[in-house]
């Protein structure tokens, strides 16, 4: 291993309360100042204001990269030229400390909010980052050449190309919120949190003073098609898919689930409802939001455990035995408890969803019960559902996922039958 001239001697422990010059944290103030910085850093300690570190999971790569000699511990970010491309907020529910509790509002903007605490020499990063980019999809460039999206030359353009303003949101929990939405103790999420991680963080049970933590996991990201600031103008038409991860359809284009369909039909329903109107479009703004939820937060290697179980089982994959051979593997049908996703939702001042693309029952209810109004509710069309997939689709439905149609029956699950393994 390298030798990195600032390596520490001893191990600091971090359980011990201390921090003399750590700002303090009030949790759903007003305005920044009253707030307060966030502060992960892993160089001056005493500097830390919370529990865990900044980049989510990523934040193993960096450690890596310190024990390598890549990078020196003292590294501080460079933010010259980095400010957001858009303003995004601040929102009215910015100040109400209940409508987010897994990230910083003002997570975009602290080189411009703590401008004066960073010049004094606090490590503030920003846990946010917004740009802008062009996508381009085979599925949107398929619509442009069948006619069913007209490229107007601004938001779409003759290539099939869709401007959008992205972010990029890391985790930042707020622990008496996070347990309240879990319907849990603050004392009790902190103590499952350390124990279920081996022990990873120590000051979840010895630093009841600190009551952000930084958790280690994926964050969320998101696409704007049209003005970001009409997502929080409810006479904007607003088309929105909440999106979770799905790497083998969403990026390989396995056929066994409808991630990827449904996600290539939402971003052509987004840039169909934020095209002006002469262009075919709605005259509206459309939104994808994307969350680090692999496999229904199980990740990836029960997902595959989940498969080979399914198509190995007697009868073979159907519909009816769906939801039974993930719990029999993972203990639980889904982990991606829906609870915490309404927050991106209410950062970016959404109060009604016009046209929600998602028949999640978990989804809506999480958005509805956030406070924000959902309109009509967009399905996935029939011809877009791969063979495989109908298991899915249909045990999905008769679990409560919305549908225009006939929800299957118990015959139905039987029948509706998934691929072999060979
Ligand atoms: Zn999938």
């Amino acid at each position: 291993m390298a030798d990195t001239t600032s390596a520490p001697r001893h191990i600091r422990l971090t359980s011990h309360s201390g921090g003399v010059g750590a700002p303090p944290i009030h949790w759903g103030a007003a305005t920044p100042a009253e707030r307060g910085p966030i502060v992960g850093t892993t160089t001056t300690r005493a500097h830390r204001n919370v529990i865990g570190t900044h980049s989510g999971s990523y934040s193993v790569y960096r450690a890596l990269a310190v024990a390598a000699g890549a990078l020196k511990r003292e590294h501080r970010a460079d933010l010259t030229n980095t400010s957001p491309t858009d303003l995004i907020g601040p929102y009215p529910q910015w100040r109400d400390g209940s409508k987010m509790v897994s990230l910083d509002p003002w997570g975009a903007a602290v080189a411009d909010v703590y401008r004066a605490e960073i010049a004094a020499g606090l490590d503030i990063r920003p846990t946010i980052a917004v740009t802008k980019a062009h996508v381009i999809l085979p599925e949107v460039i398929e619509a442009v050449q069948k006619g069913r999206l007209k490229p107007d030359g601004k938001l779409l353009t003759a290539n099939g190309a869709a401007m959008v303003t992205k972010a990029a949101i890391e985790p930042v929990w707020y622990l008496p919120g996070v347990a309240k939405r879990f319907g849990c103790s603050e004392t009790d999420l902190r103590r499952v949190l350390f124990e279920e991680t081996g022990g990873m963080y120590p000051e979840l049970v010895t630093r009841s003073d600190l009551e952000v933590f930084l958790p280690p996991i994926g964050g969320q990201t998101i696409y704007i098609f049209g003005n970001p600031r009409d997502l929080a103008t409810p006479e904007v038409e607003l088309t929105a898919r909440v999106h979770d991860e799905c790497n083998g359809s969403d990026v390989f284009g396995s056929d066994i689930c409808t991630c990827r369909p449904y996600l290539t039909h939402a971003i052509e329903e987004c840039i169909r409802g934020a095209q002006p109107k002469e262009a075919g479009g709605r005259g509206g703004v459309g939104l994808i939001a994307y969350s680090r939820k692999e496999g229904r937060a199980l990740g990836e290697v029960t997902k595959f455990l989940v498969y080979n179980a399914r198509k190995r089982q007697v009868g073979g994959d159907t519909a009816d035995q769906y939801f039974a051979r993930t719990e029999c593997v993972a203990g639980v049908q889904d982990m991606r408890f829906q609870e915490l996703m309404p927050d991106v939702l209410h950062w970016l001042g959404v109060r009604k969803i016009h046209r929600l693309v998602s028949m999640s029952n978990m989804k809506y209810d999480a958005i509805t019960g956030s406070g924000i109004e959902v309109g009509e509710r967009v399905n996935i069309p029939d011809e877009l559902i791969p063979a495989d997939a109908r298991v899915e689709m249909d045990a999905k439905m008769a679990a409560g996922y919305f549908t225009p149609g006939a929800v299957p029956d118990a015959e139905r699950l039987k029948q509706t039958k998934g691929r072999g393994l060979s």
